[in-house]
């Protein structure tokens, strides 16, 4: 039988109602629980009579204090709950309960694309990167022409993408901030799945040279690898002189071929969207067994979105490999603290309309769930805006919440994303593969061409969190293989990519 609610943690005093048309009036189960009023799937419902003022607790922890009485069987509104205050940053505990390594899976290998500078990547790509919005247009316009005319002859390339961006002048490109959004571009147009070796068009005049782009990257910039449309005649010619150069590229990149590379190559990015009540039970425990999984694997695996883990900081502290982890963890939040003060954001920035209809009452309930796509291992690295991640392990990448900001930011350290959602979205990107997991059944079986993996399973007891998480681990080395496409693959969704600029526009 399906239960009515699921109960996180024993000391809970709120249950999840799984029913999908919610529970009605008079439900009740064995334990001597009975619904008094109807309350939508996903939102909470108290177990316990609540007083005012006491503490209503998910998880095992605190997500808000009750501002009115509630009874048993009764629906915990949103707007019943205060939120509690933020962790503070100054006293956390740090690697106090580090957690002790997994036993390895050994020889965990997929097919990939073994690259010169060390990384492999899941797909074959041709990407041209921009330095500027001026030459998106032109750029496009070349693509369509290119994957029409030229494409068709390299059979082994899969794609061709115009890495085109808001980023690249009208910016005060010496201001700290800018530093974030450069360094995106730079290790985006260098992604494992391009080759690791950028194609790039200038406009000319643009603040963001090429120069400055690749400052440490120079050798790759001699002219054949770089098209300066100011300097050509014509819209004509500049469309010519981006597509005599792409044509030598895929020559080159028709010729990679797949083969069998160790587990510690892959790199994947987390990232939720769109979450209700759910994602906290069902997907995102589901994608952190699976994370461990990578890490037992030998893989990178990162989450990131700093406001969503914020409010659960004193959950991953303990867990930082060593202080100096740990410190560089608390550093991130304190920058994007600072951040969001700075622009006069508060907490209340963070759940969205839909988040609120899904369930989620406030940003400490989202973020509690949120950390489950982290799993269970140590925190072996944090990465800082836009740098690439250099360990293996569990890493946290630092990144806004925002899932096409935080996209194209981990675009820079991943070549496989899983996106779990609970609302859903159709978010995709080009340069990877973009696998979905759904936190509900009735999301997967609406949107059946767009989630690949139902987690929802999990609430409604046809599956485990194991069983989810393994077959999640089995879809991202056949997805990585290039053996299976996902379906934002399937149908081309390619979301515009989003640098985070935190510096100021002029
Ligand atoms: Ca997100």
């Amino acid at each position: 039988m399906t239960p009515l609610y699921i109960r996180v943690h024993l000391s809970d005093n709120t249950g999840i109602v799984v029913e999908p048309e919610g529970l009605k009036p008079g439900a009740f189960d064995d334990t001597g629980f009975t619904a008094h009023e109807a309350i939508p799937q996903s939102h909470k419902v108290a177990l316990r009579p609540i007083q005012k003022g006491e503490t209503v607790l998910r998880y095992g922890q605190v997500i808000g204090y009750a501002n009115r009485p509630i009874e048993t069987g009764f629906w915990i509104r949103e707007d019943s709950l205060d939120t509690p205050p933020p962790p503070s940053l100054d006293d956390l505990p740090i690697s106090t309960a580090v957690p002790a390594s997994l036993p390895p899976l050994e020889g965990v290998t997929f097919e990939g694309f073994q690259n010169s500078d060390g990384s492999v990547g899941t797909r074959n790509i041709l990407g041209i990167t921009t330095t500027v919005q001026c030459v998106a247009p032109t750029v496009d316009y070349a693509v369509r022409r290119i994957k029409t005319e030229i494409l068709p002859r390299f059979p082994d390339v899969e794609d061709v993408v115009a890495i085109t961006h808001g980023y690249g002048c009208g910016v005060a490109i010496d201001a700290p901030g800018a530093a974030i959004p450069i360094r995106t571009l730079k290790h985006i147009s260098t992604h494992p799945n391009l080759s690791g070796r950028p194609l790039v068009v200038s406009l000319g005049c643009e603040k963001l040279q090429p120069r400055r782009l690749f400052s440490s990257a120079l050798p790759v910039l001699e002219d054949r690898n770089l098209i300066r449309l100011q300097d050509e005649y014509g819209f004509a010619e500049s469309v010519a002189a981006i597509m005599r150069a792409a044509e030598i590229r895929l020559e080159e990149l028709d010729r990679r071929r797949r083969t069998t590379c160790s587990a510690a190559h892959l790199s994947v990015g987390l990232q939720c969207g769109g979450s209700d009540a759910f994602s906290g039970v069902t997907c995102n425990p589901a994608v952190g067994f699976a994370a461990d999984l990578l890490v037992r694997a030998g893989a990178t695996v990162f989450f990131s979105e700093v406001t969503e883990v914020r409010d659960a900081i004193h959950l991953l502290t303990p867990r930082a490999i060593n202080q100096k982890v740990g410190r560089a963890l608390i550093a991130e939040m304190k920058w994007y603290d600072n951040y969001l003060a700075n622009g006069g954001a508060d907490r209340s920035a963070n759940p969205t309309p839909g988040n609120k209809r899904g369930g989620l009452s406030n940003i400490v309930e989202k973020a509690l769930g949120s950390i489950a796509k982290a799993g269970s291992s140590a925190i072996a690295g944090v990465t800082t805006h836009g740098e690439r991640i250099k360990e293996k392990g569990l890493v946290f990448a630092a990144t806004p919440a925002s899932d096409f900001i935080c996209g194209t930011q981990q675009l820079v350290s991943m070549n496989l994303h899983v996106f779990t959602t609970g609302e859903g979205s159709p978010y995709g990107l080009a340069l990877v593969p973009v696998v979905k997991v759904s936190s509900r059944t009735a999301l997967a079986e609406k949107w059946h061409d767009l989630i690949d993996i139902d987690a929802g399973r999990i609430a409604t007891g046809k599956a485990t969190i194991e069983q989810v998480g393994w077959e999640l681990f089995r879809f991202i080395l056949d997805v990585a293989s290039g053996r299976k496409k996902t379906w934002t693959e399937h149908w081309g969704l390619h979301n515009a990519l989003v640098p985070f600029n935190p510096g100021p526009v002029t």
